[in-house]
């Protein structure tokens, strides 16, 4: 049985564009996952930072997974340390940040993992790209439309940096 899941790359350190797509190299080889979409880059000014570090880049990928969330967080961690991540929960600047989304309709709160992520409905910069690959999106707890999360005002504090579809893969 797999899961559809949903996970939010962020980089505001280094080559940005070039983490990205690193991490979803690493992404798409993991065992037992398969990447199904990808949203284009958005870019956001950086929220709850510590430092003053550059904008923000996010950018969704939407995969089919056959373990557990627990499991999928741990790749994920290795994919970040990999790619230079040294500095776990301080809110500084970061190569890569990789967060669980959506993991289905799956409901956790452990201190290890949150699904839906806590922050989902308050974070634009999530559920812009999030949208472009499923514009009517159920959110699996409050059974609204994730798109009603989204006001003209918080849509306009992210801007579209790089059209997926344009880019060399
Ligand atoms: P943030 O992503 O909030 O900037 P970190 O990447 O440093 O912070 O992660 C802090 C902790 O968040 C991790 O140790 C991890 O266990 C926890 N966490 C809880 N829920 C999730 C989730 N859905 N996806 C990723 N990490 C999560
Ligand atoms: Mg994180």
């Amino acid at each position: 049985m797999t899961e559809l899941v949903y996970i939010l790359m962020g980089s505001n350190l280094g080559d940005r564009e070039h983490n990205l797509a690193s991490a979803m190299k690493h992404i798409g080889a993991l065992e037992g996952i398969e990447i199904v979409a990808v949203s284009s880059i958005y870019q956001s000014d950086p929220i709850g930072m510590k430092d003053s570090g550059p904008d923000f880049l996010n950018q969704v990928v939407k995969c089919e997974y056959q373990f557990l969330p627990s499991e999928l967080l741990d790749s994920l961690e290795k994919i970040e340390v990999s790619l230079g991540r040294t500095d776990k929960g301080s809110r500084l600047s970061r190569t890569i940040d990789l967060d669980v989304l959506l993991f289905g309709s799956q409901v956790i709160d452990t201190p290890r993992i949150t699904v839906p992520q806590k922050d989902l409905l308050k974070r634009p910069f999530a559920l812009v790209p999030l949208l472009q690959i499923d514009p009517d999106f159920v959110h699996p707890v409050t059974k609204k439309p994730l798109a009603g999360y989204l006001s003209a005002a918080s849509r306009h504090t992210v801007t579209l940096y790089k059209d997926y579809v344009s880019r060399e893969v």
